[in-house]
């Protein structure tokens, strides 16, 4: 099954690109969190390079059974802020960096490593009092506190569009990000801002039409999730 649902995200990925006219290559995350090894591997084998998990521990632990670690590992939950370090050891690319605090101690443990950690600021651009994200507000001020940091390399913006029943809803937010994203890009050094992560498997469509070029896929492609 998750070979065919892969299929099938991936044709409405292109289906979404192609509405919009968009040549762009967009990367595809199979979130993995709270499934196991075995879907993880039958994913990697149907074409998945690049996974979600959204706790680092969990993270840690799959990583044992992937020894020559092909994948790309994708940290897209809230990070505690004493668990920095170990999240700079374990993610190529942590989306949720969402309060200036986080930011300086991602590039505490980065600089302890040696290690340039590329993040994405997330911003609650709905306002959500539920969700975590930086408000719209602190935004230009975290950037320019990234630009000064040594070890910390921000790649891009992410952000989660409330859960509406009607999805046609989420669209301005979607709108907003852009807008924020392409903002960002006049912040940093030319061709650094390059990720721009939204749409999940309920709204990746609508996302994809506004912009997105990562879209973090988890329910369409392994089912739901068990807690
Ligand atoms: C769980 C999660 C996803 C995947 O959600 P689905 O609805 O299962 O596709 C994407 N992004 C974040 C931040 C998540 O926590």
């Amino acid at each position: 099954m998750i070979k065919e649902n892969i299929e099938f995200v991936r044709k409405k990925i292109q289906a979404a690109a192609d509405r919009v006219g968009v040549n762009d290559k967009i990367t595809l995350v199979a979130v993995t969190k709270n499934h196991p090894v075995s879907c993880m591997r039958e994913a990697a084998s149907a074409g998945i390079t690049q996974v979600g998990e959204n706790r680092v521990q969990e993270a840690l632990q799959k990583q044992k059974d992937f020894p020559n670690n092909t994948l790309t590992w994708h940290l897209i939950g809230h990070l505690q802020t004493n668990k920095a370090k170990a999240a700079v050891a374990h993610f190529d690319l942590i989306h949720s960096v969402d309060s200036e605090h986080l930011l300086l101690a991602v590039q505490k443990a980065a600089a302890q490593i040696g290690k340039i950690q590329p993040v994405l600021l997330q911003v609650n651009v709905a306002r959500e009092e539920s969700k975590y994200g930086m408000a719209v507000e602190e935004f230009p001020h975290i950037c320019r506190l990234a630009s000064s940091l040594s070890h910390v390399c921000v790649q891009g913006f992410m952000c989660i569009a409330p859960n509406v029943a009607q999805v046609e809803e989420v669209r301005p937010v979607f709108r907003i990000a852009h807008a924020l994203y392409e903002d960002m890009k006049q912040k940093f050094p030319t061709g650094q801002i390059r990720y721009l992560s939204m749409g999940m498997t309920h709204d990746f469509e609508i996302a994809i039409e506004e912009g997105a070029n990562i879209v973090r896929v988890g329910t369409a492609i392994f089912g739901e999730r068990n807690y």
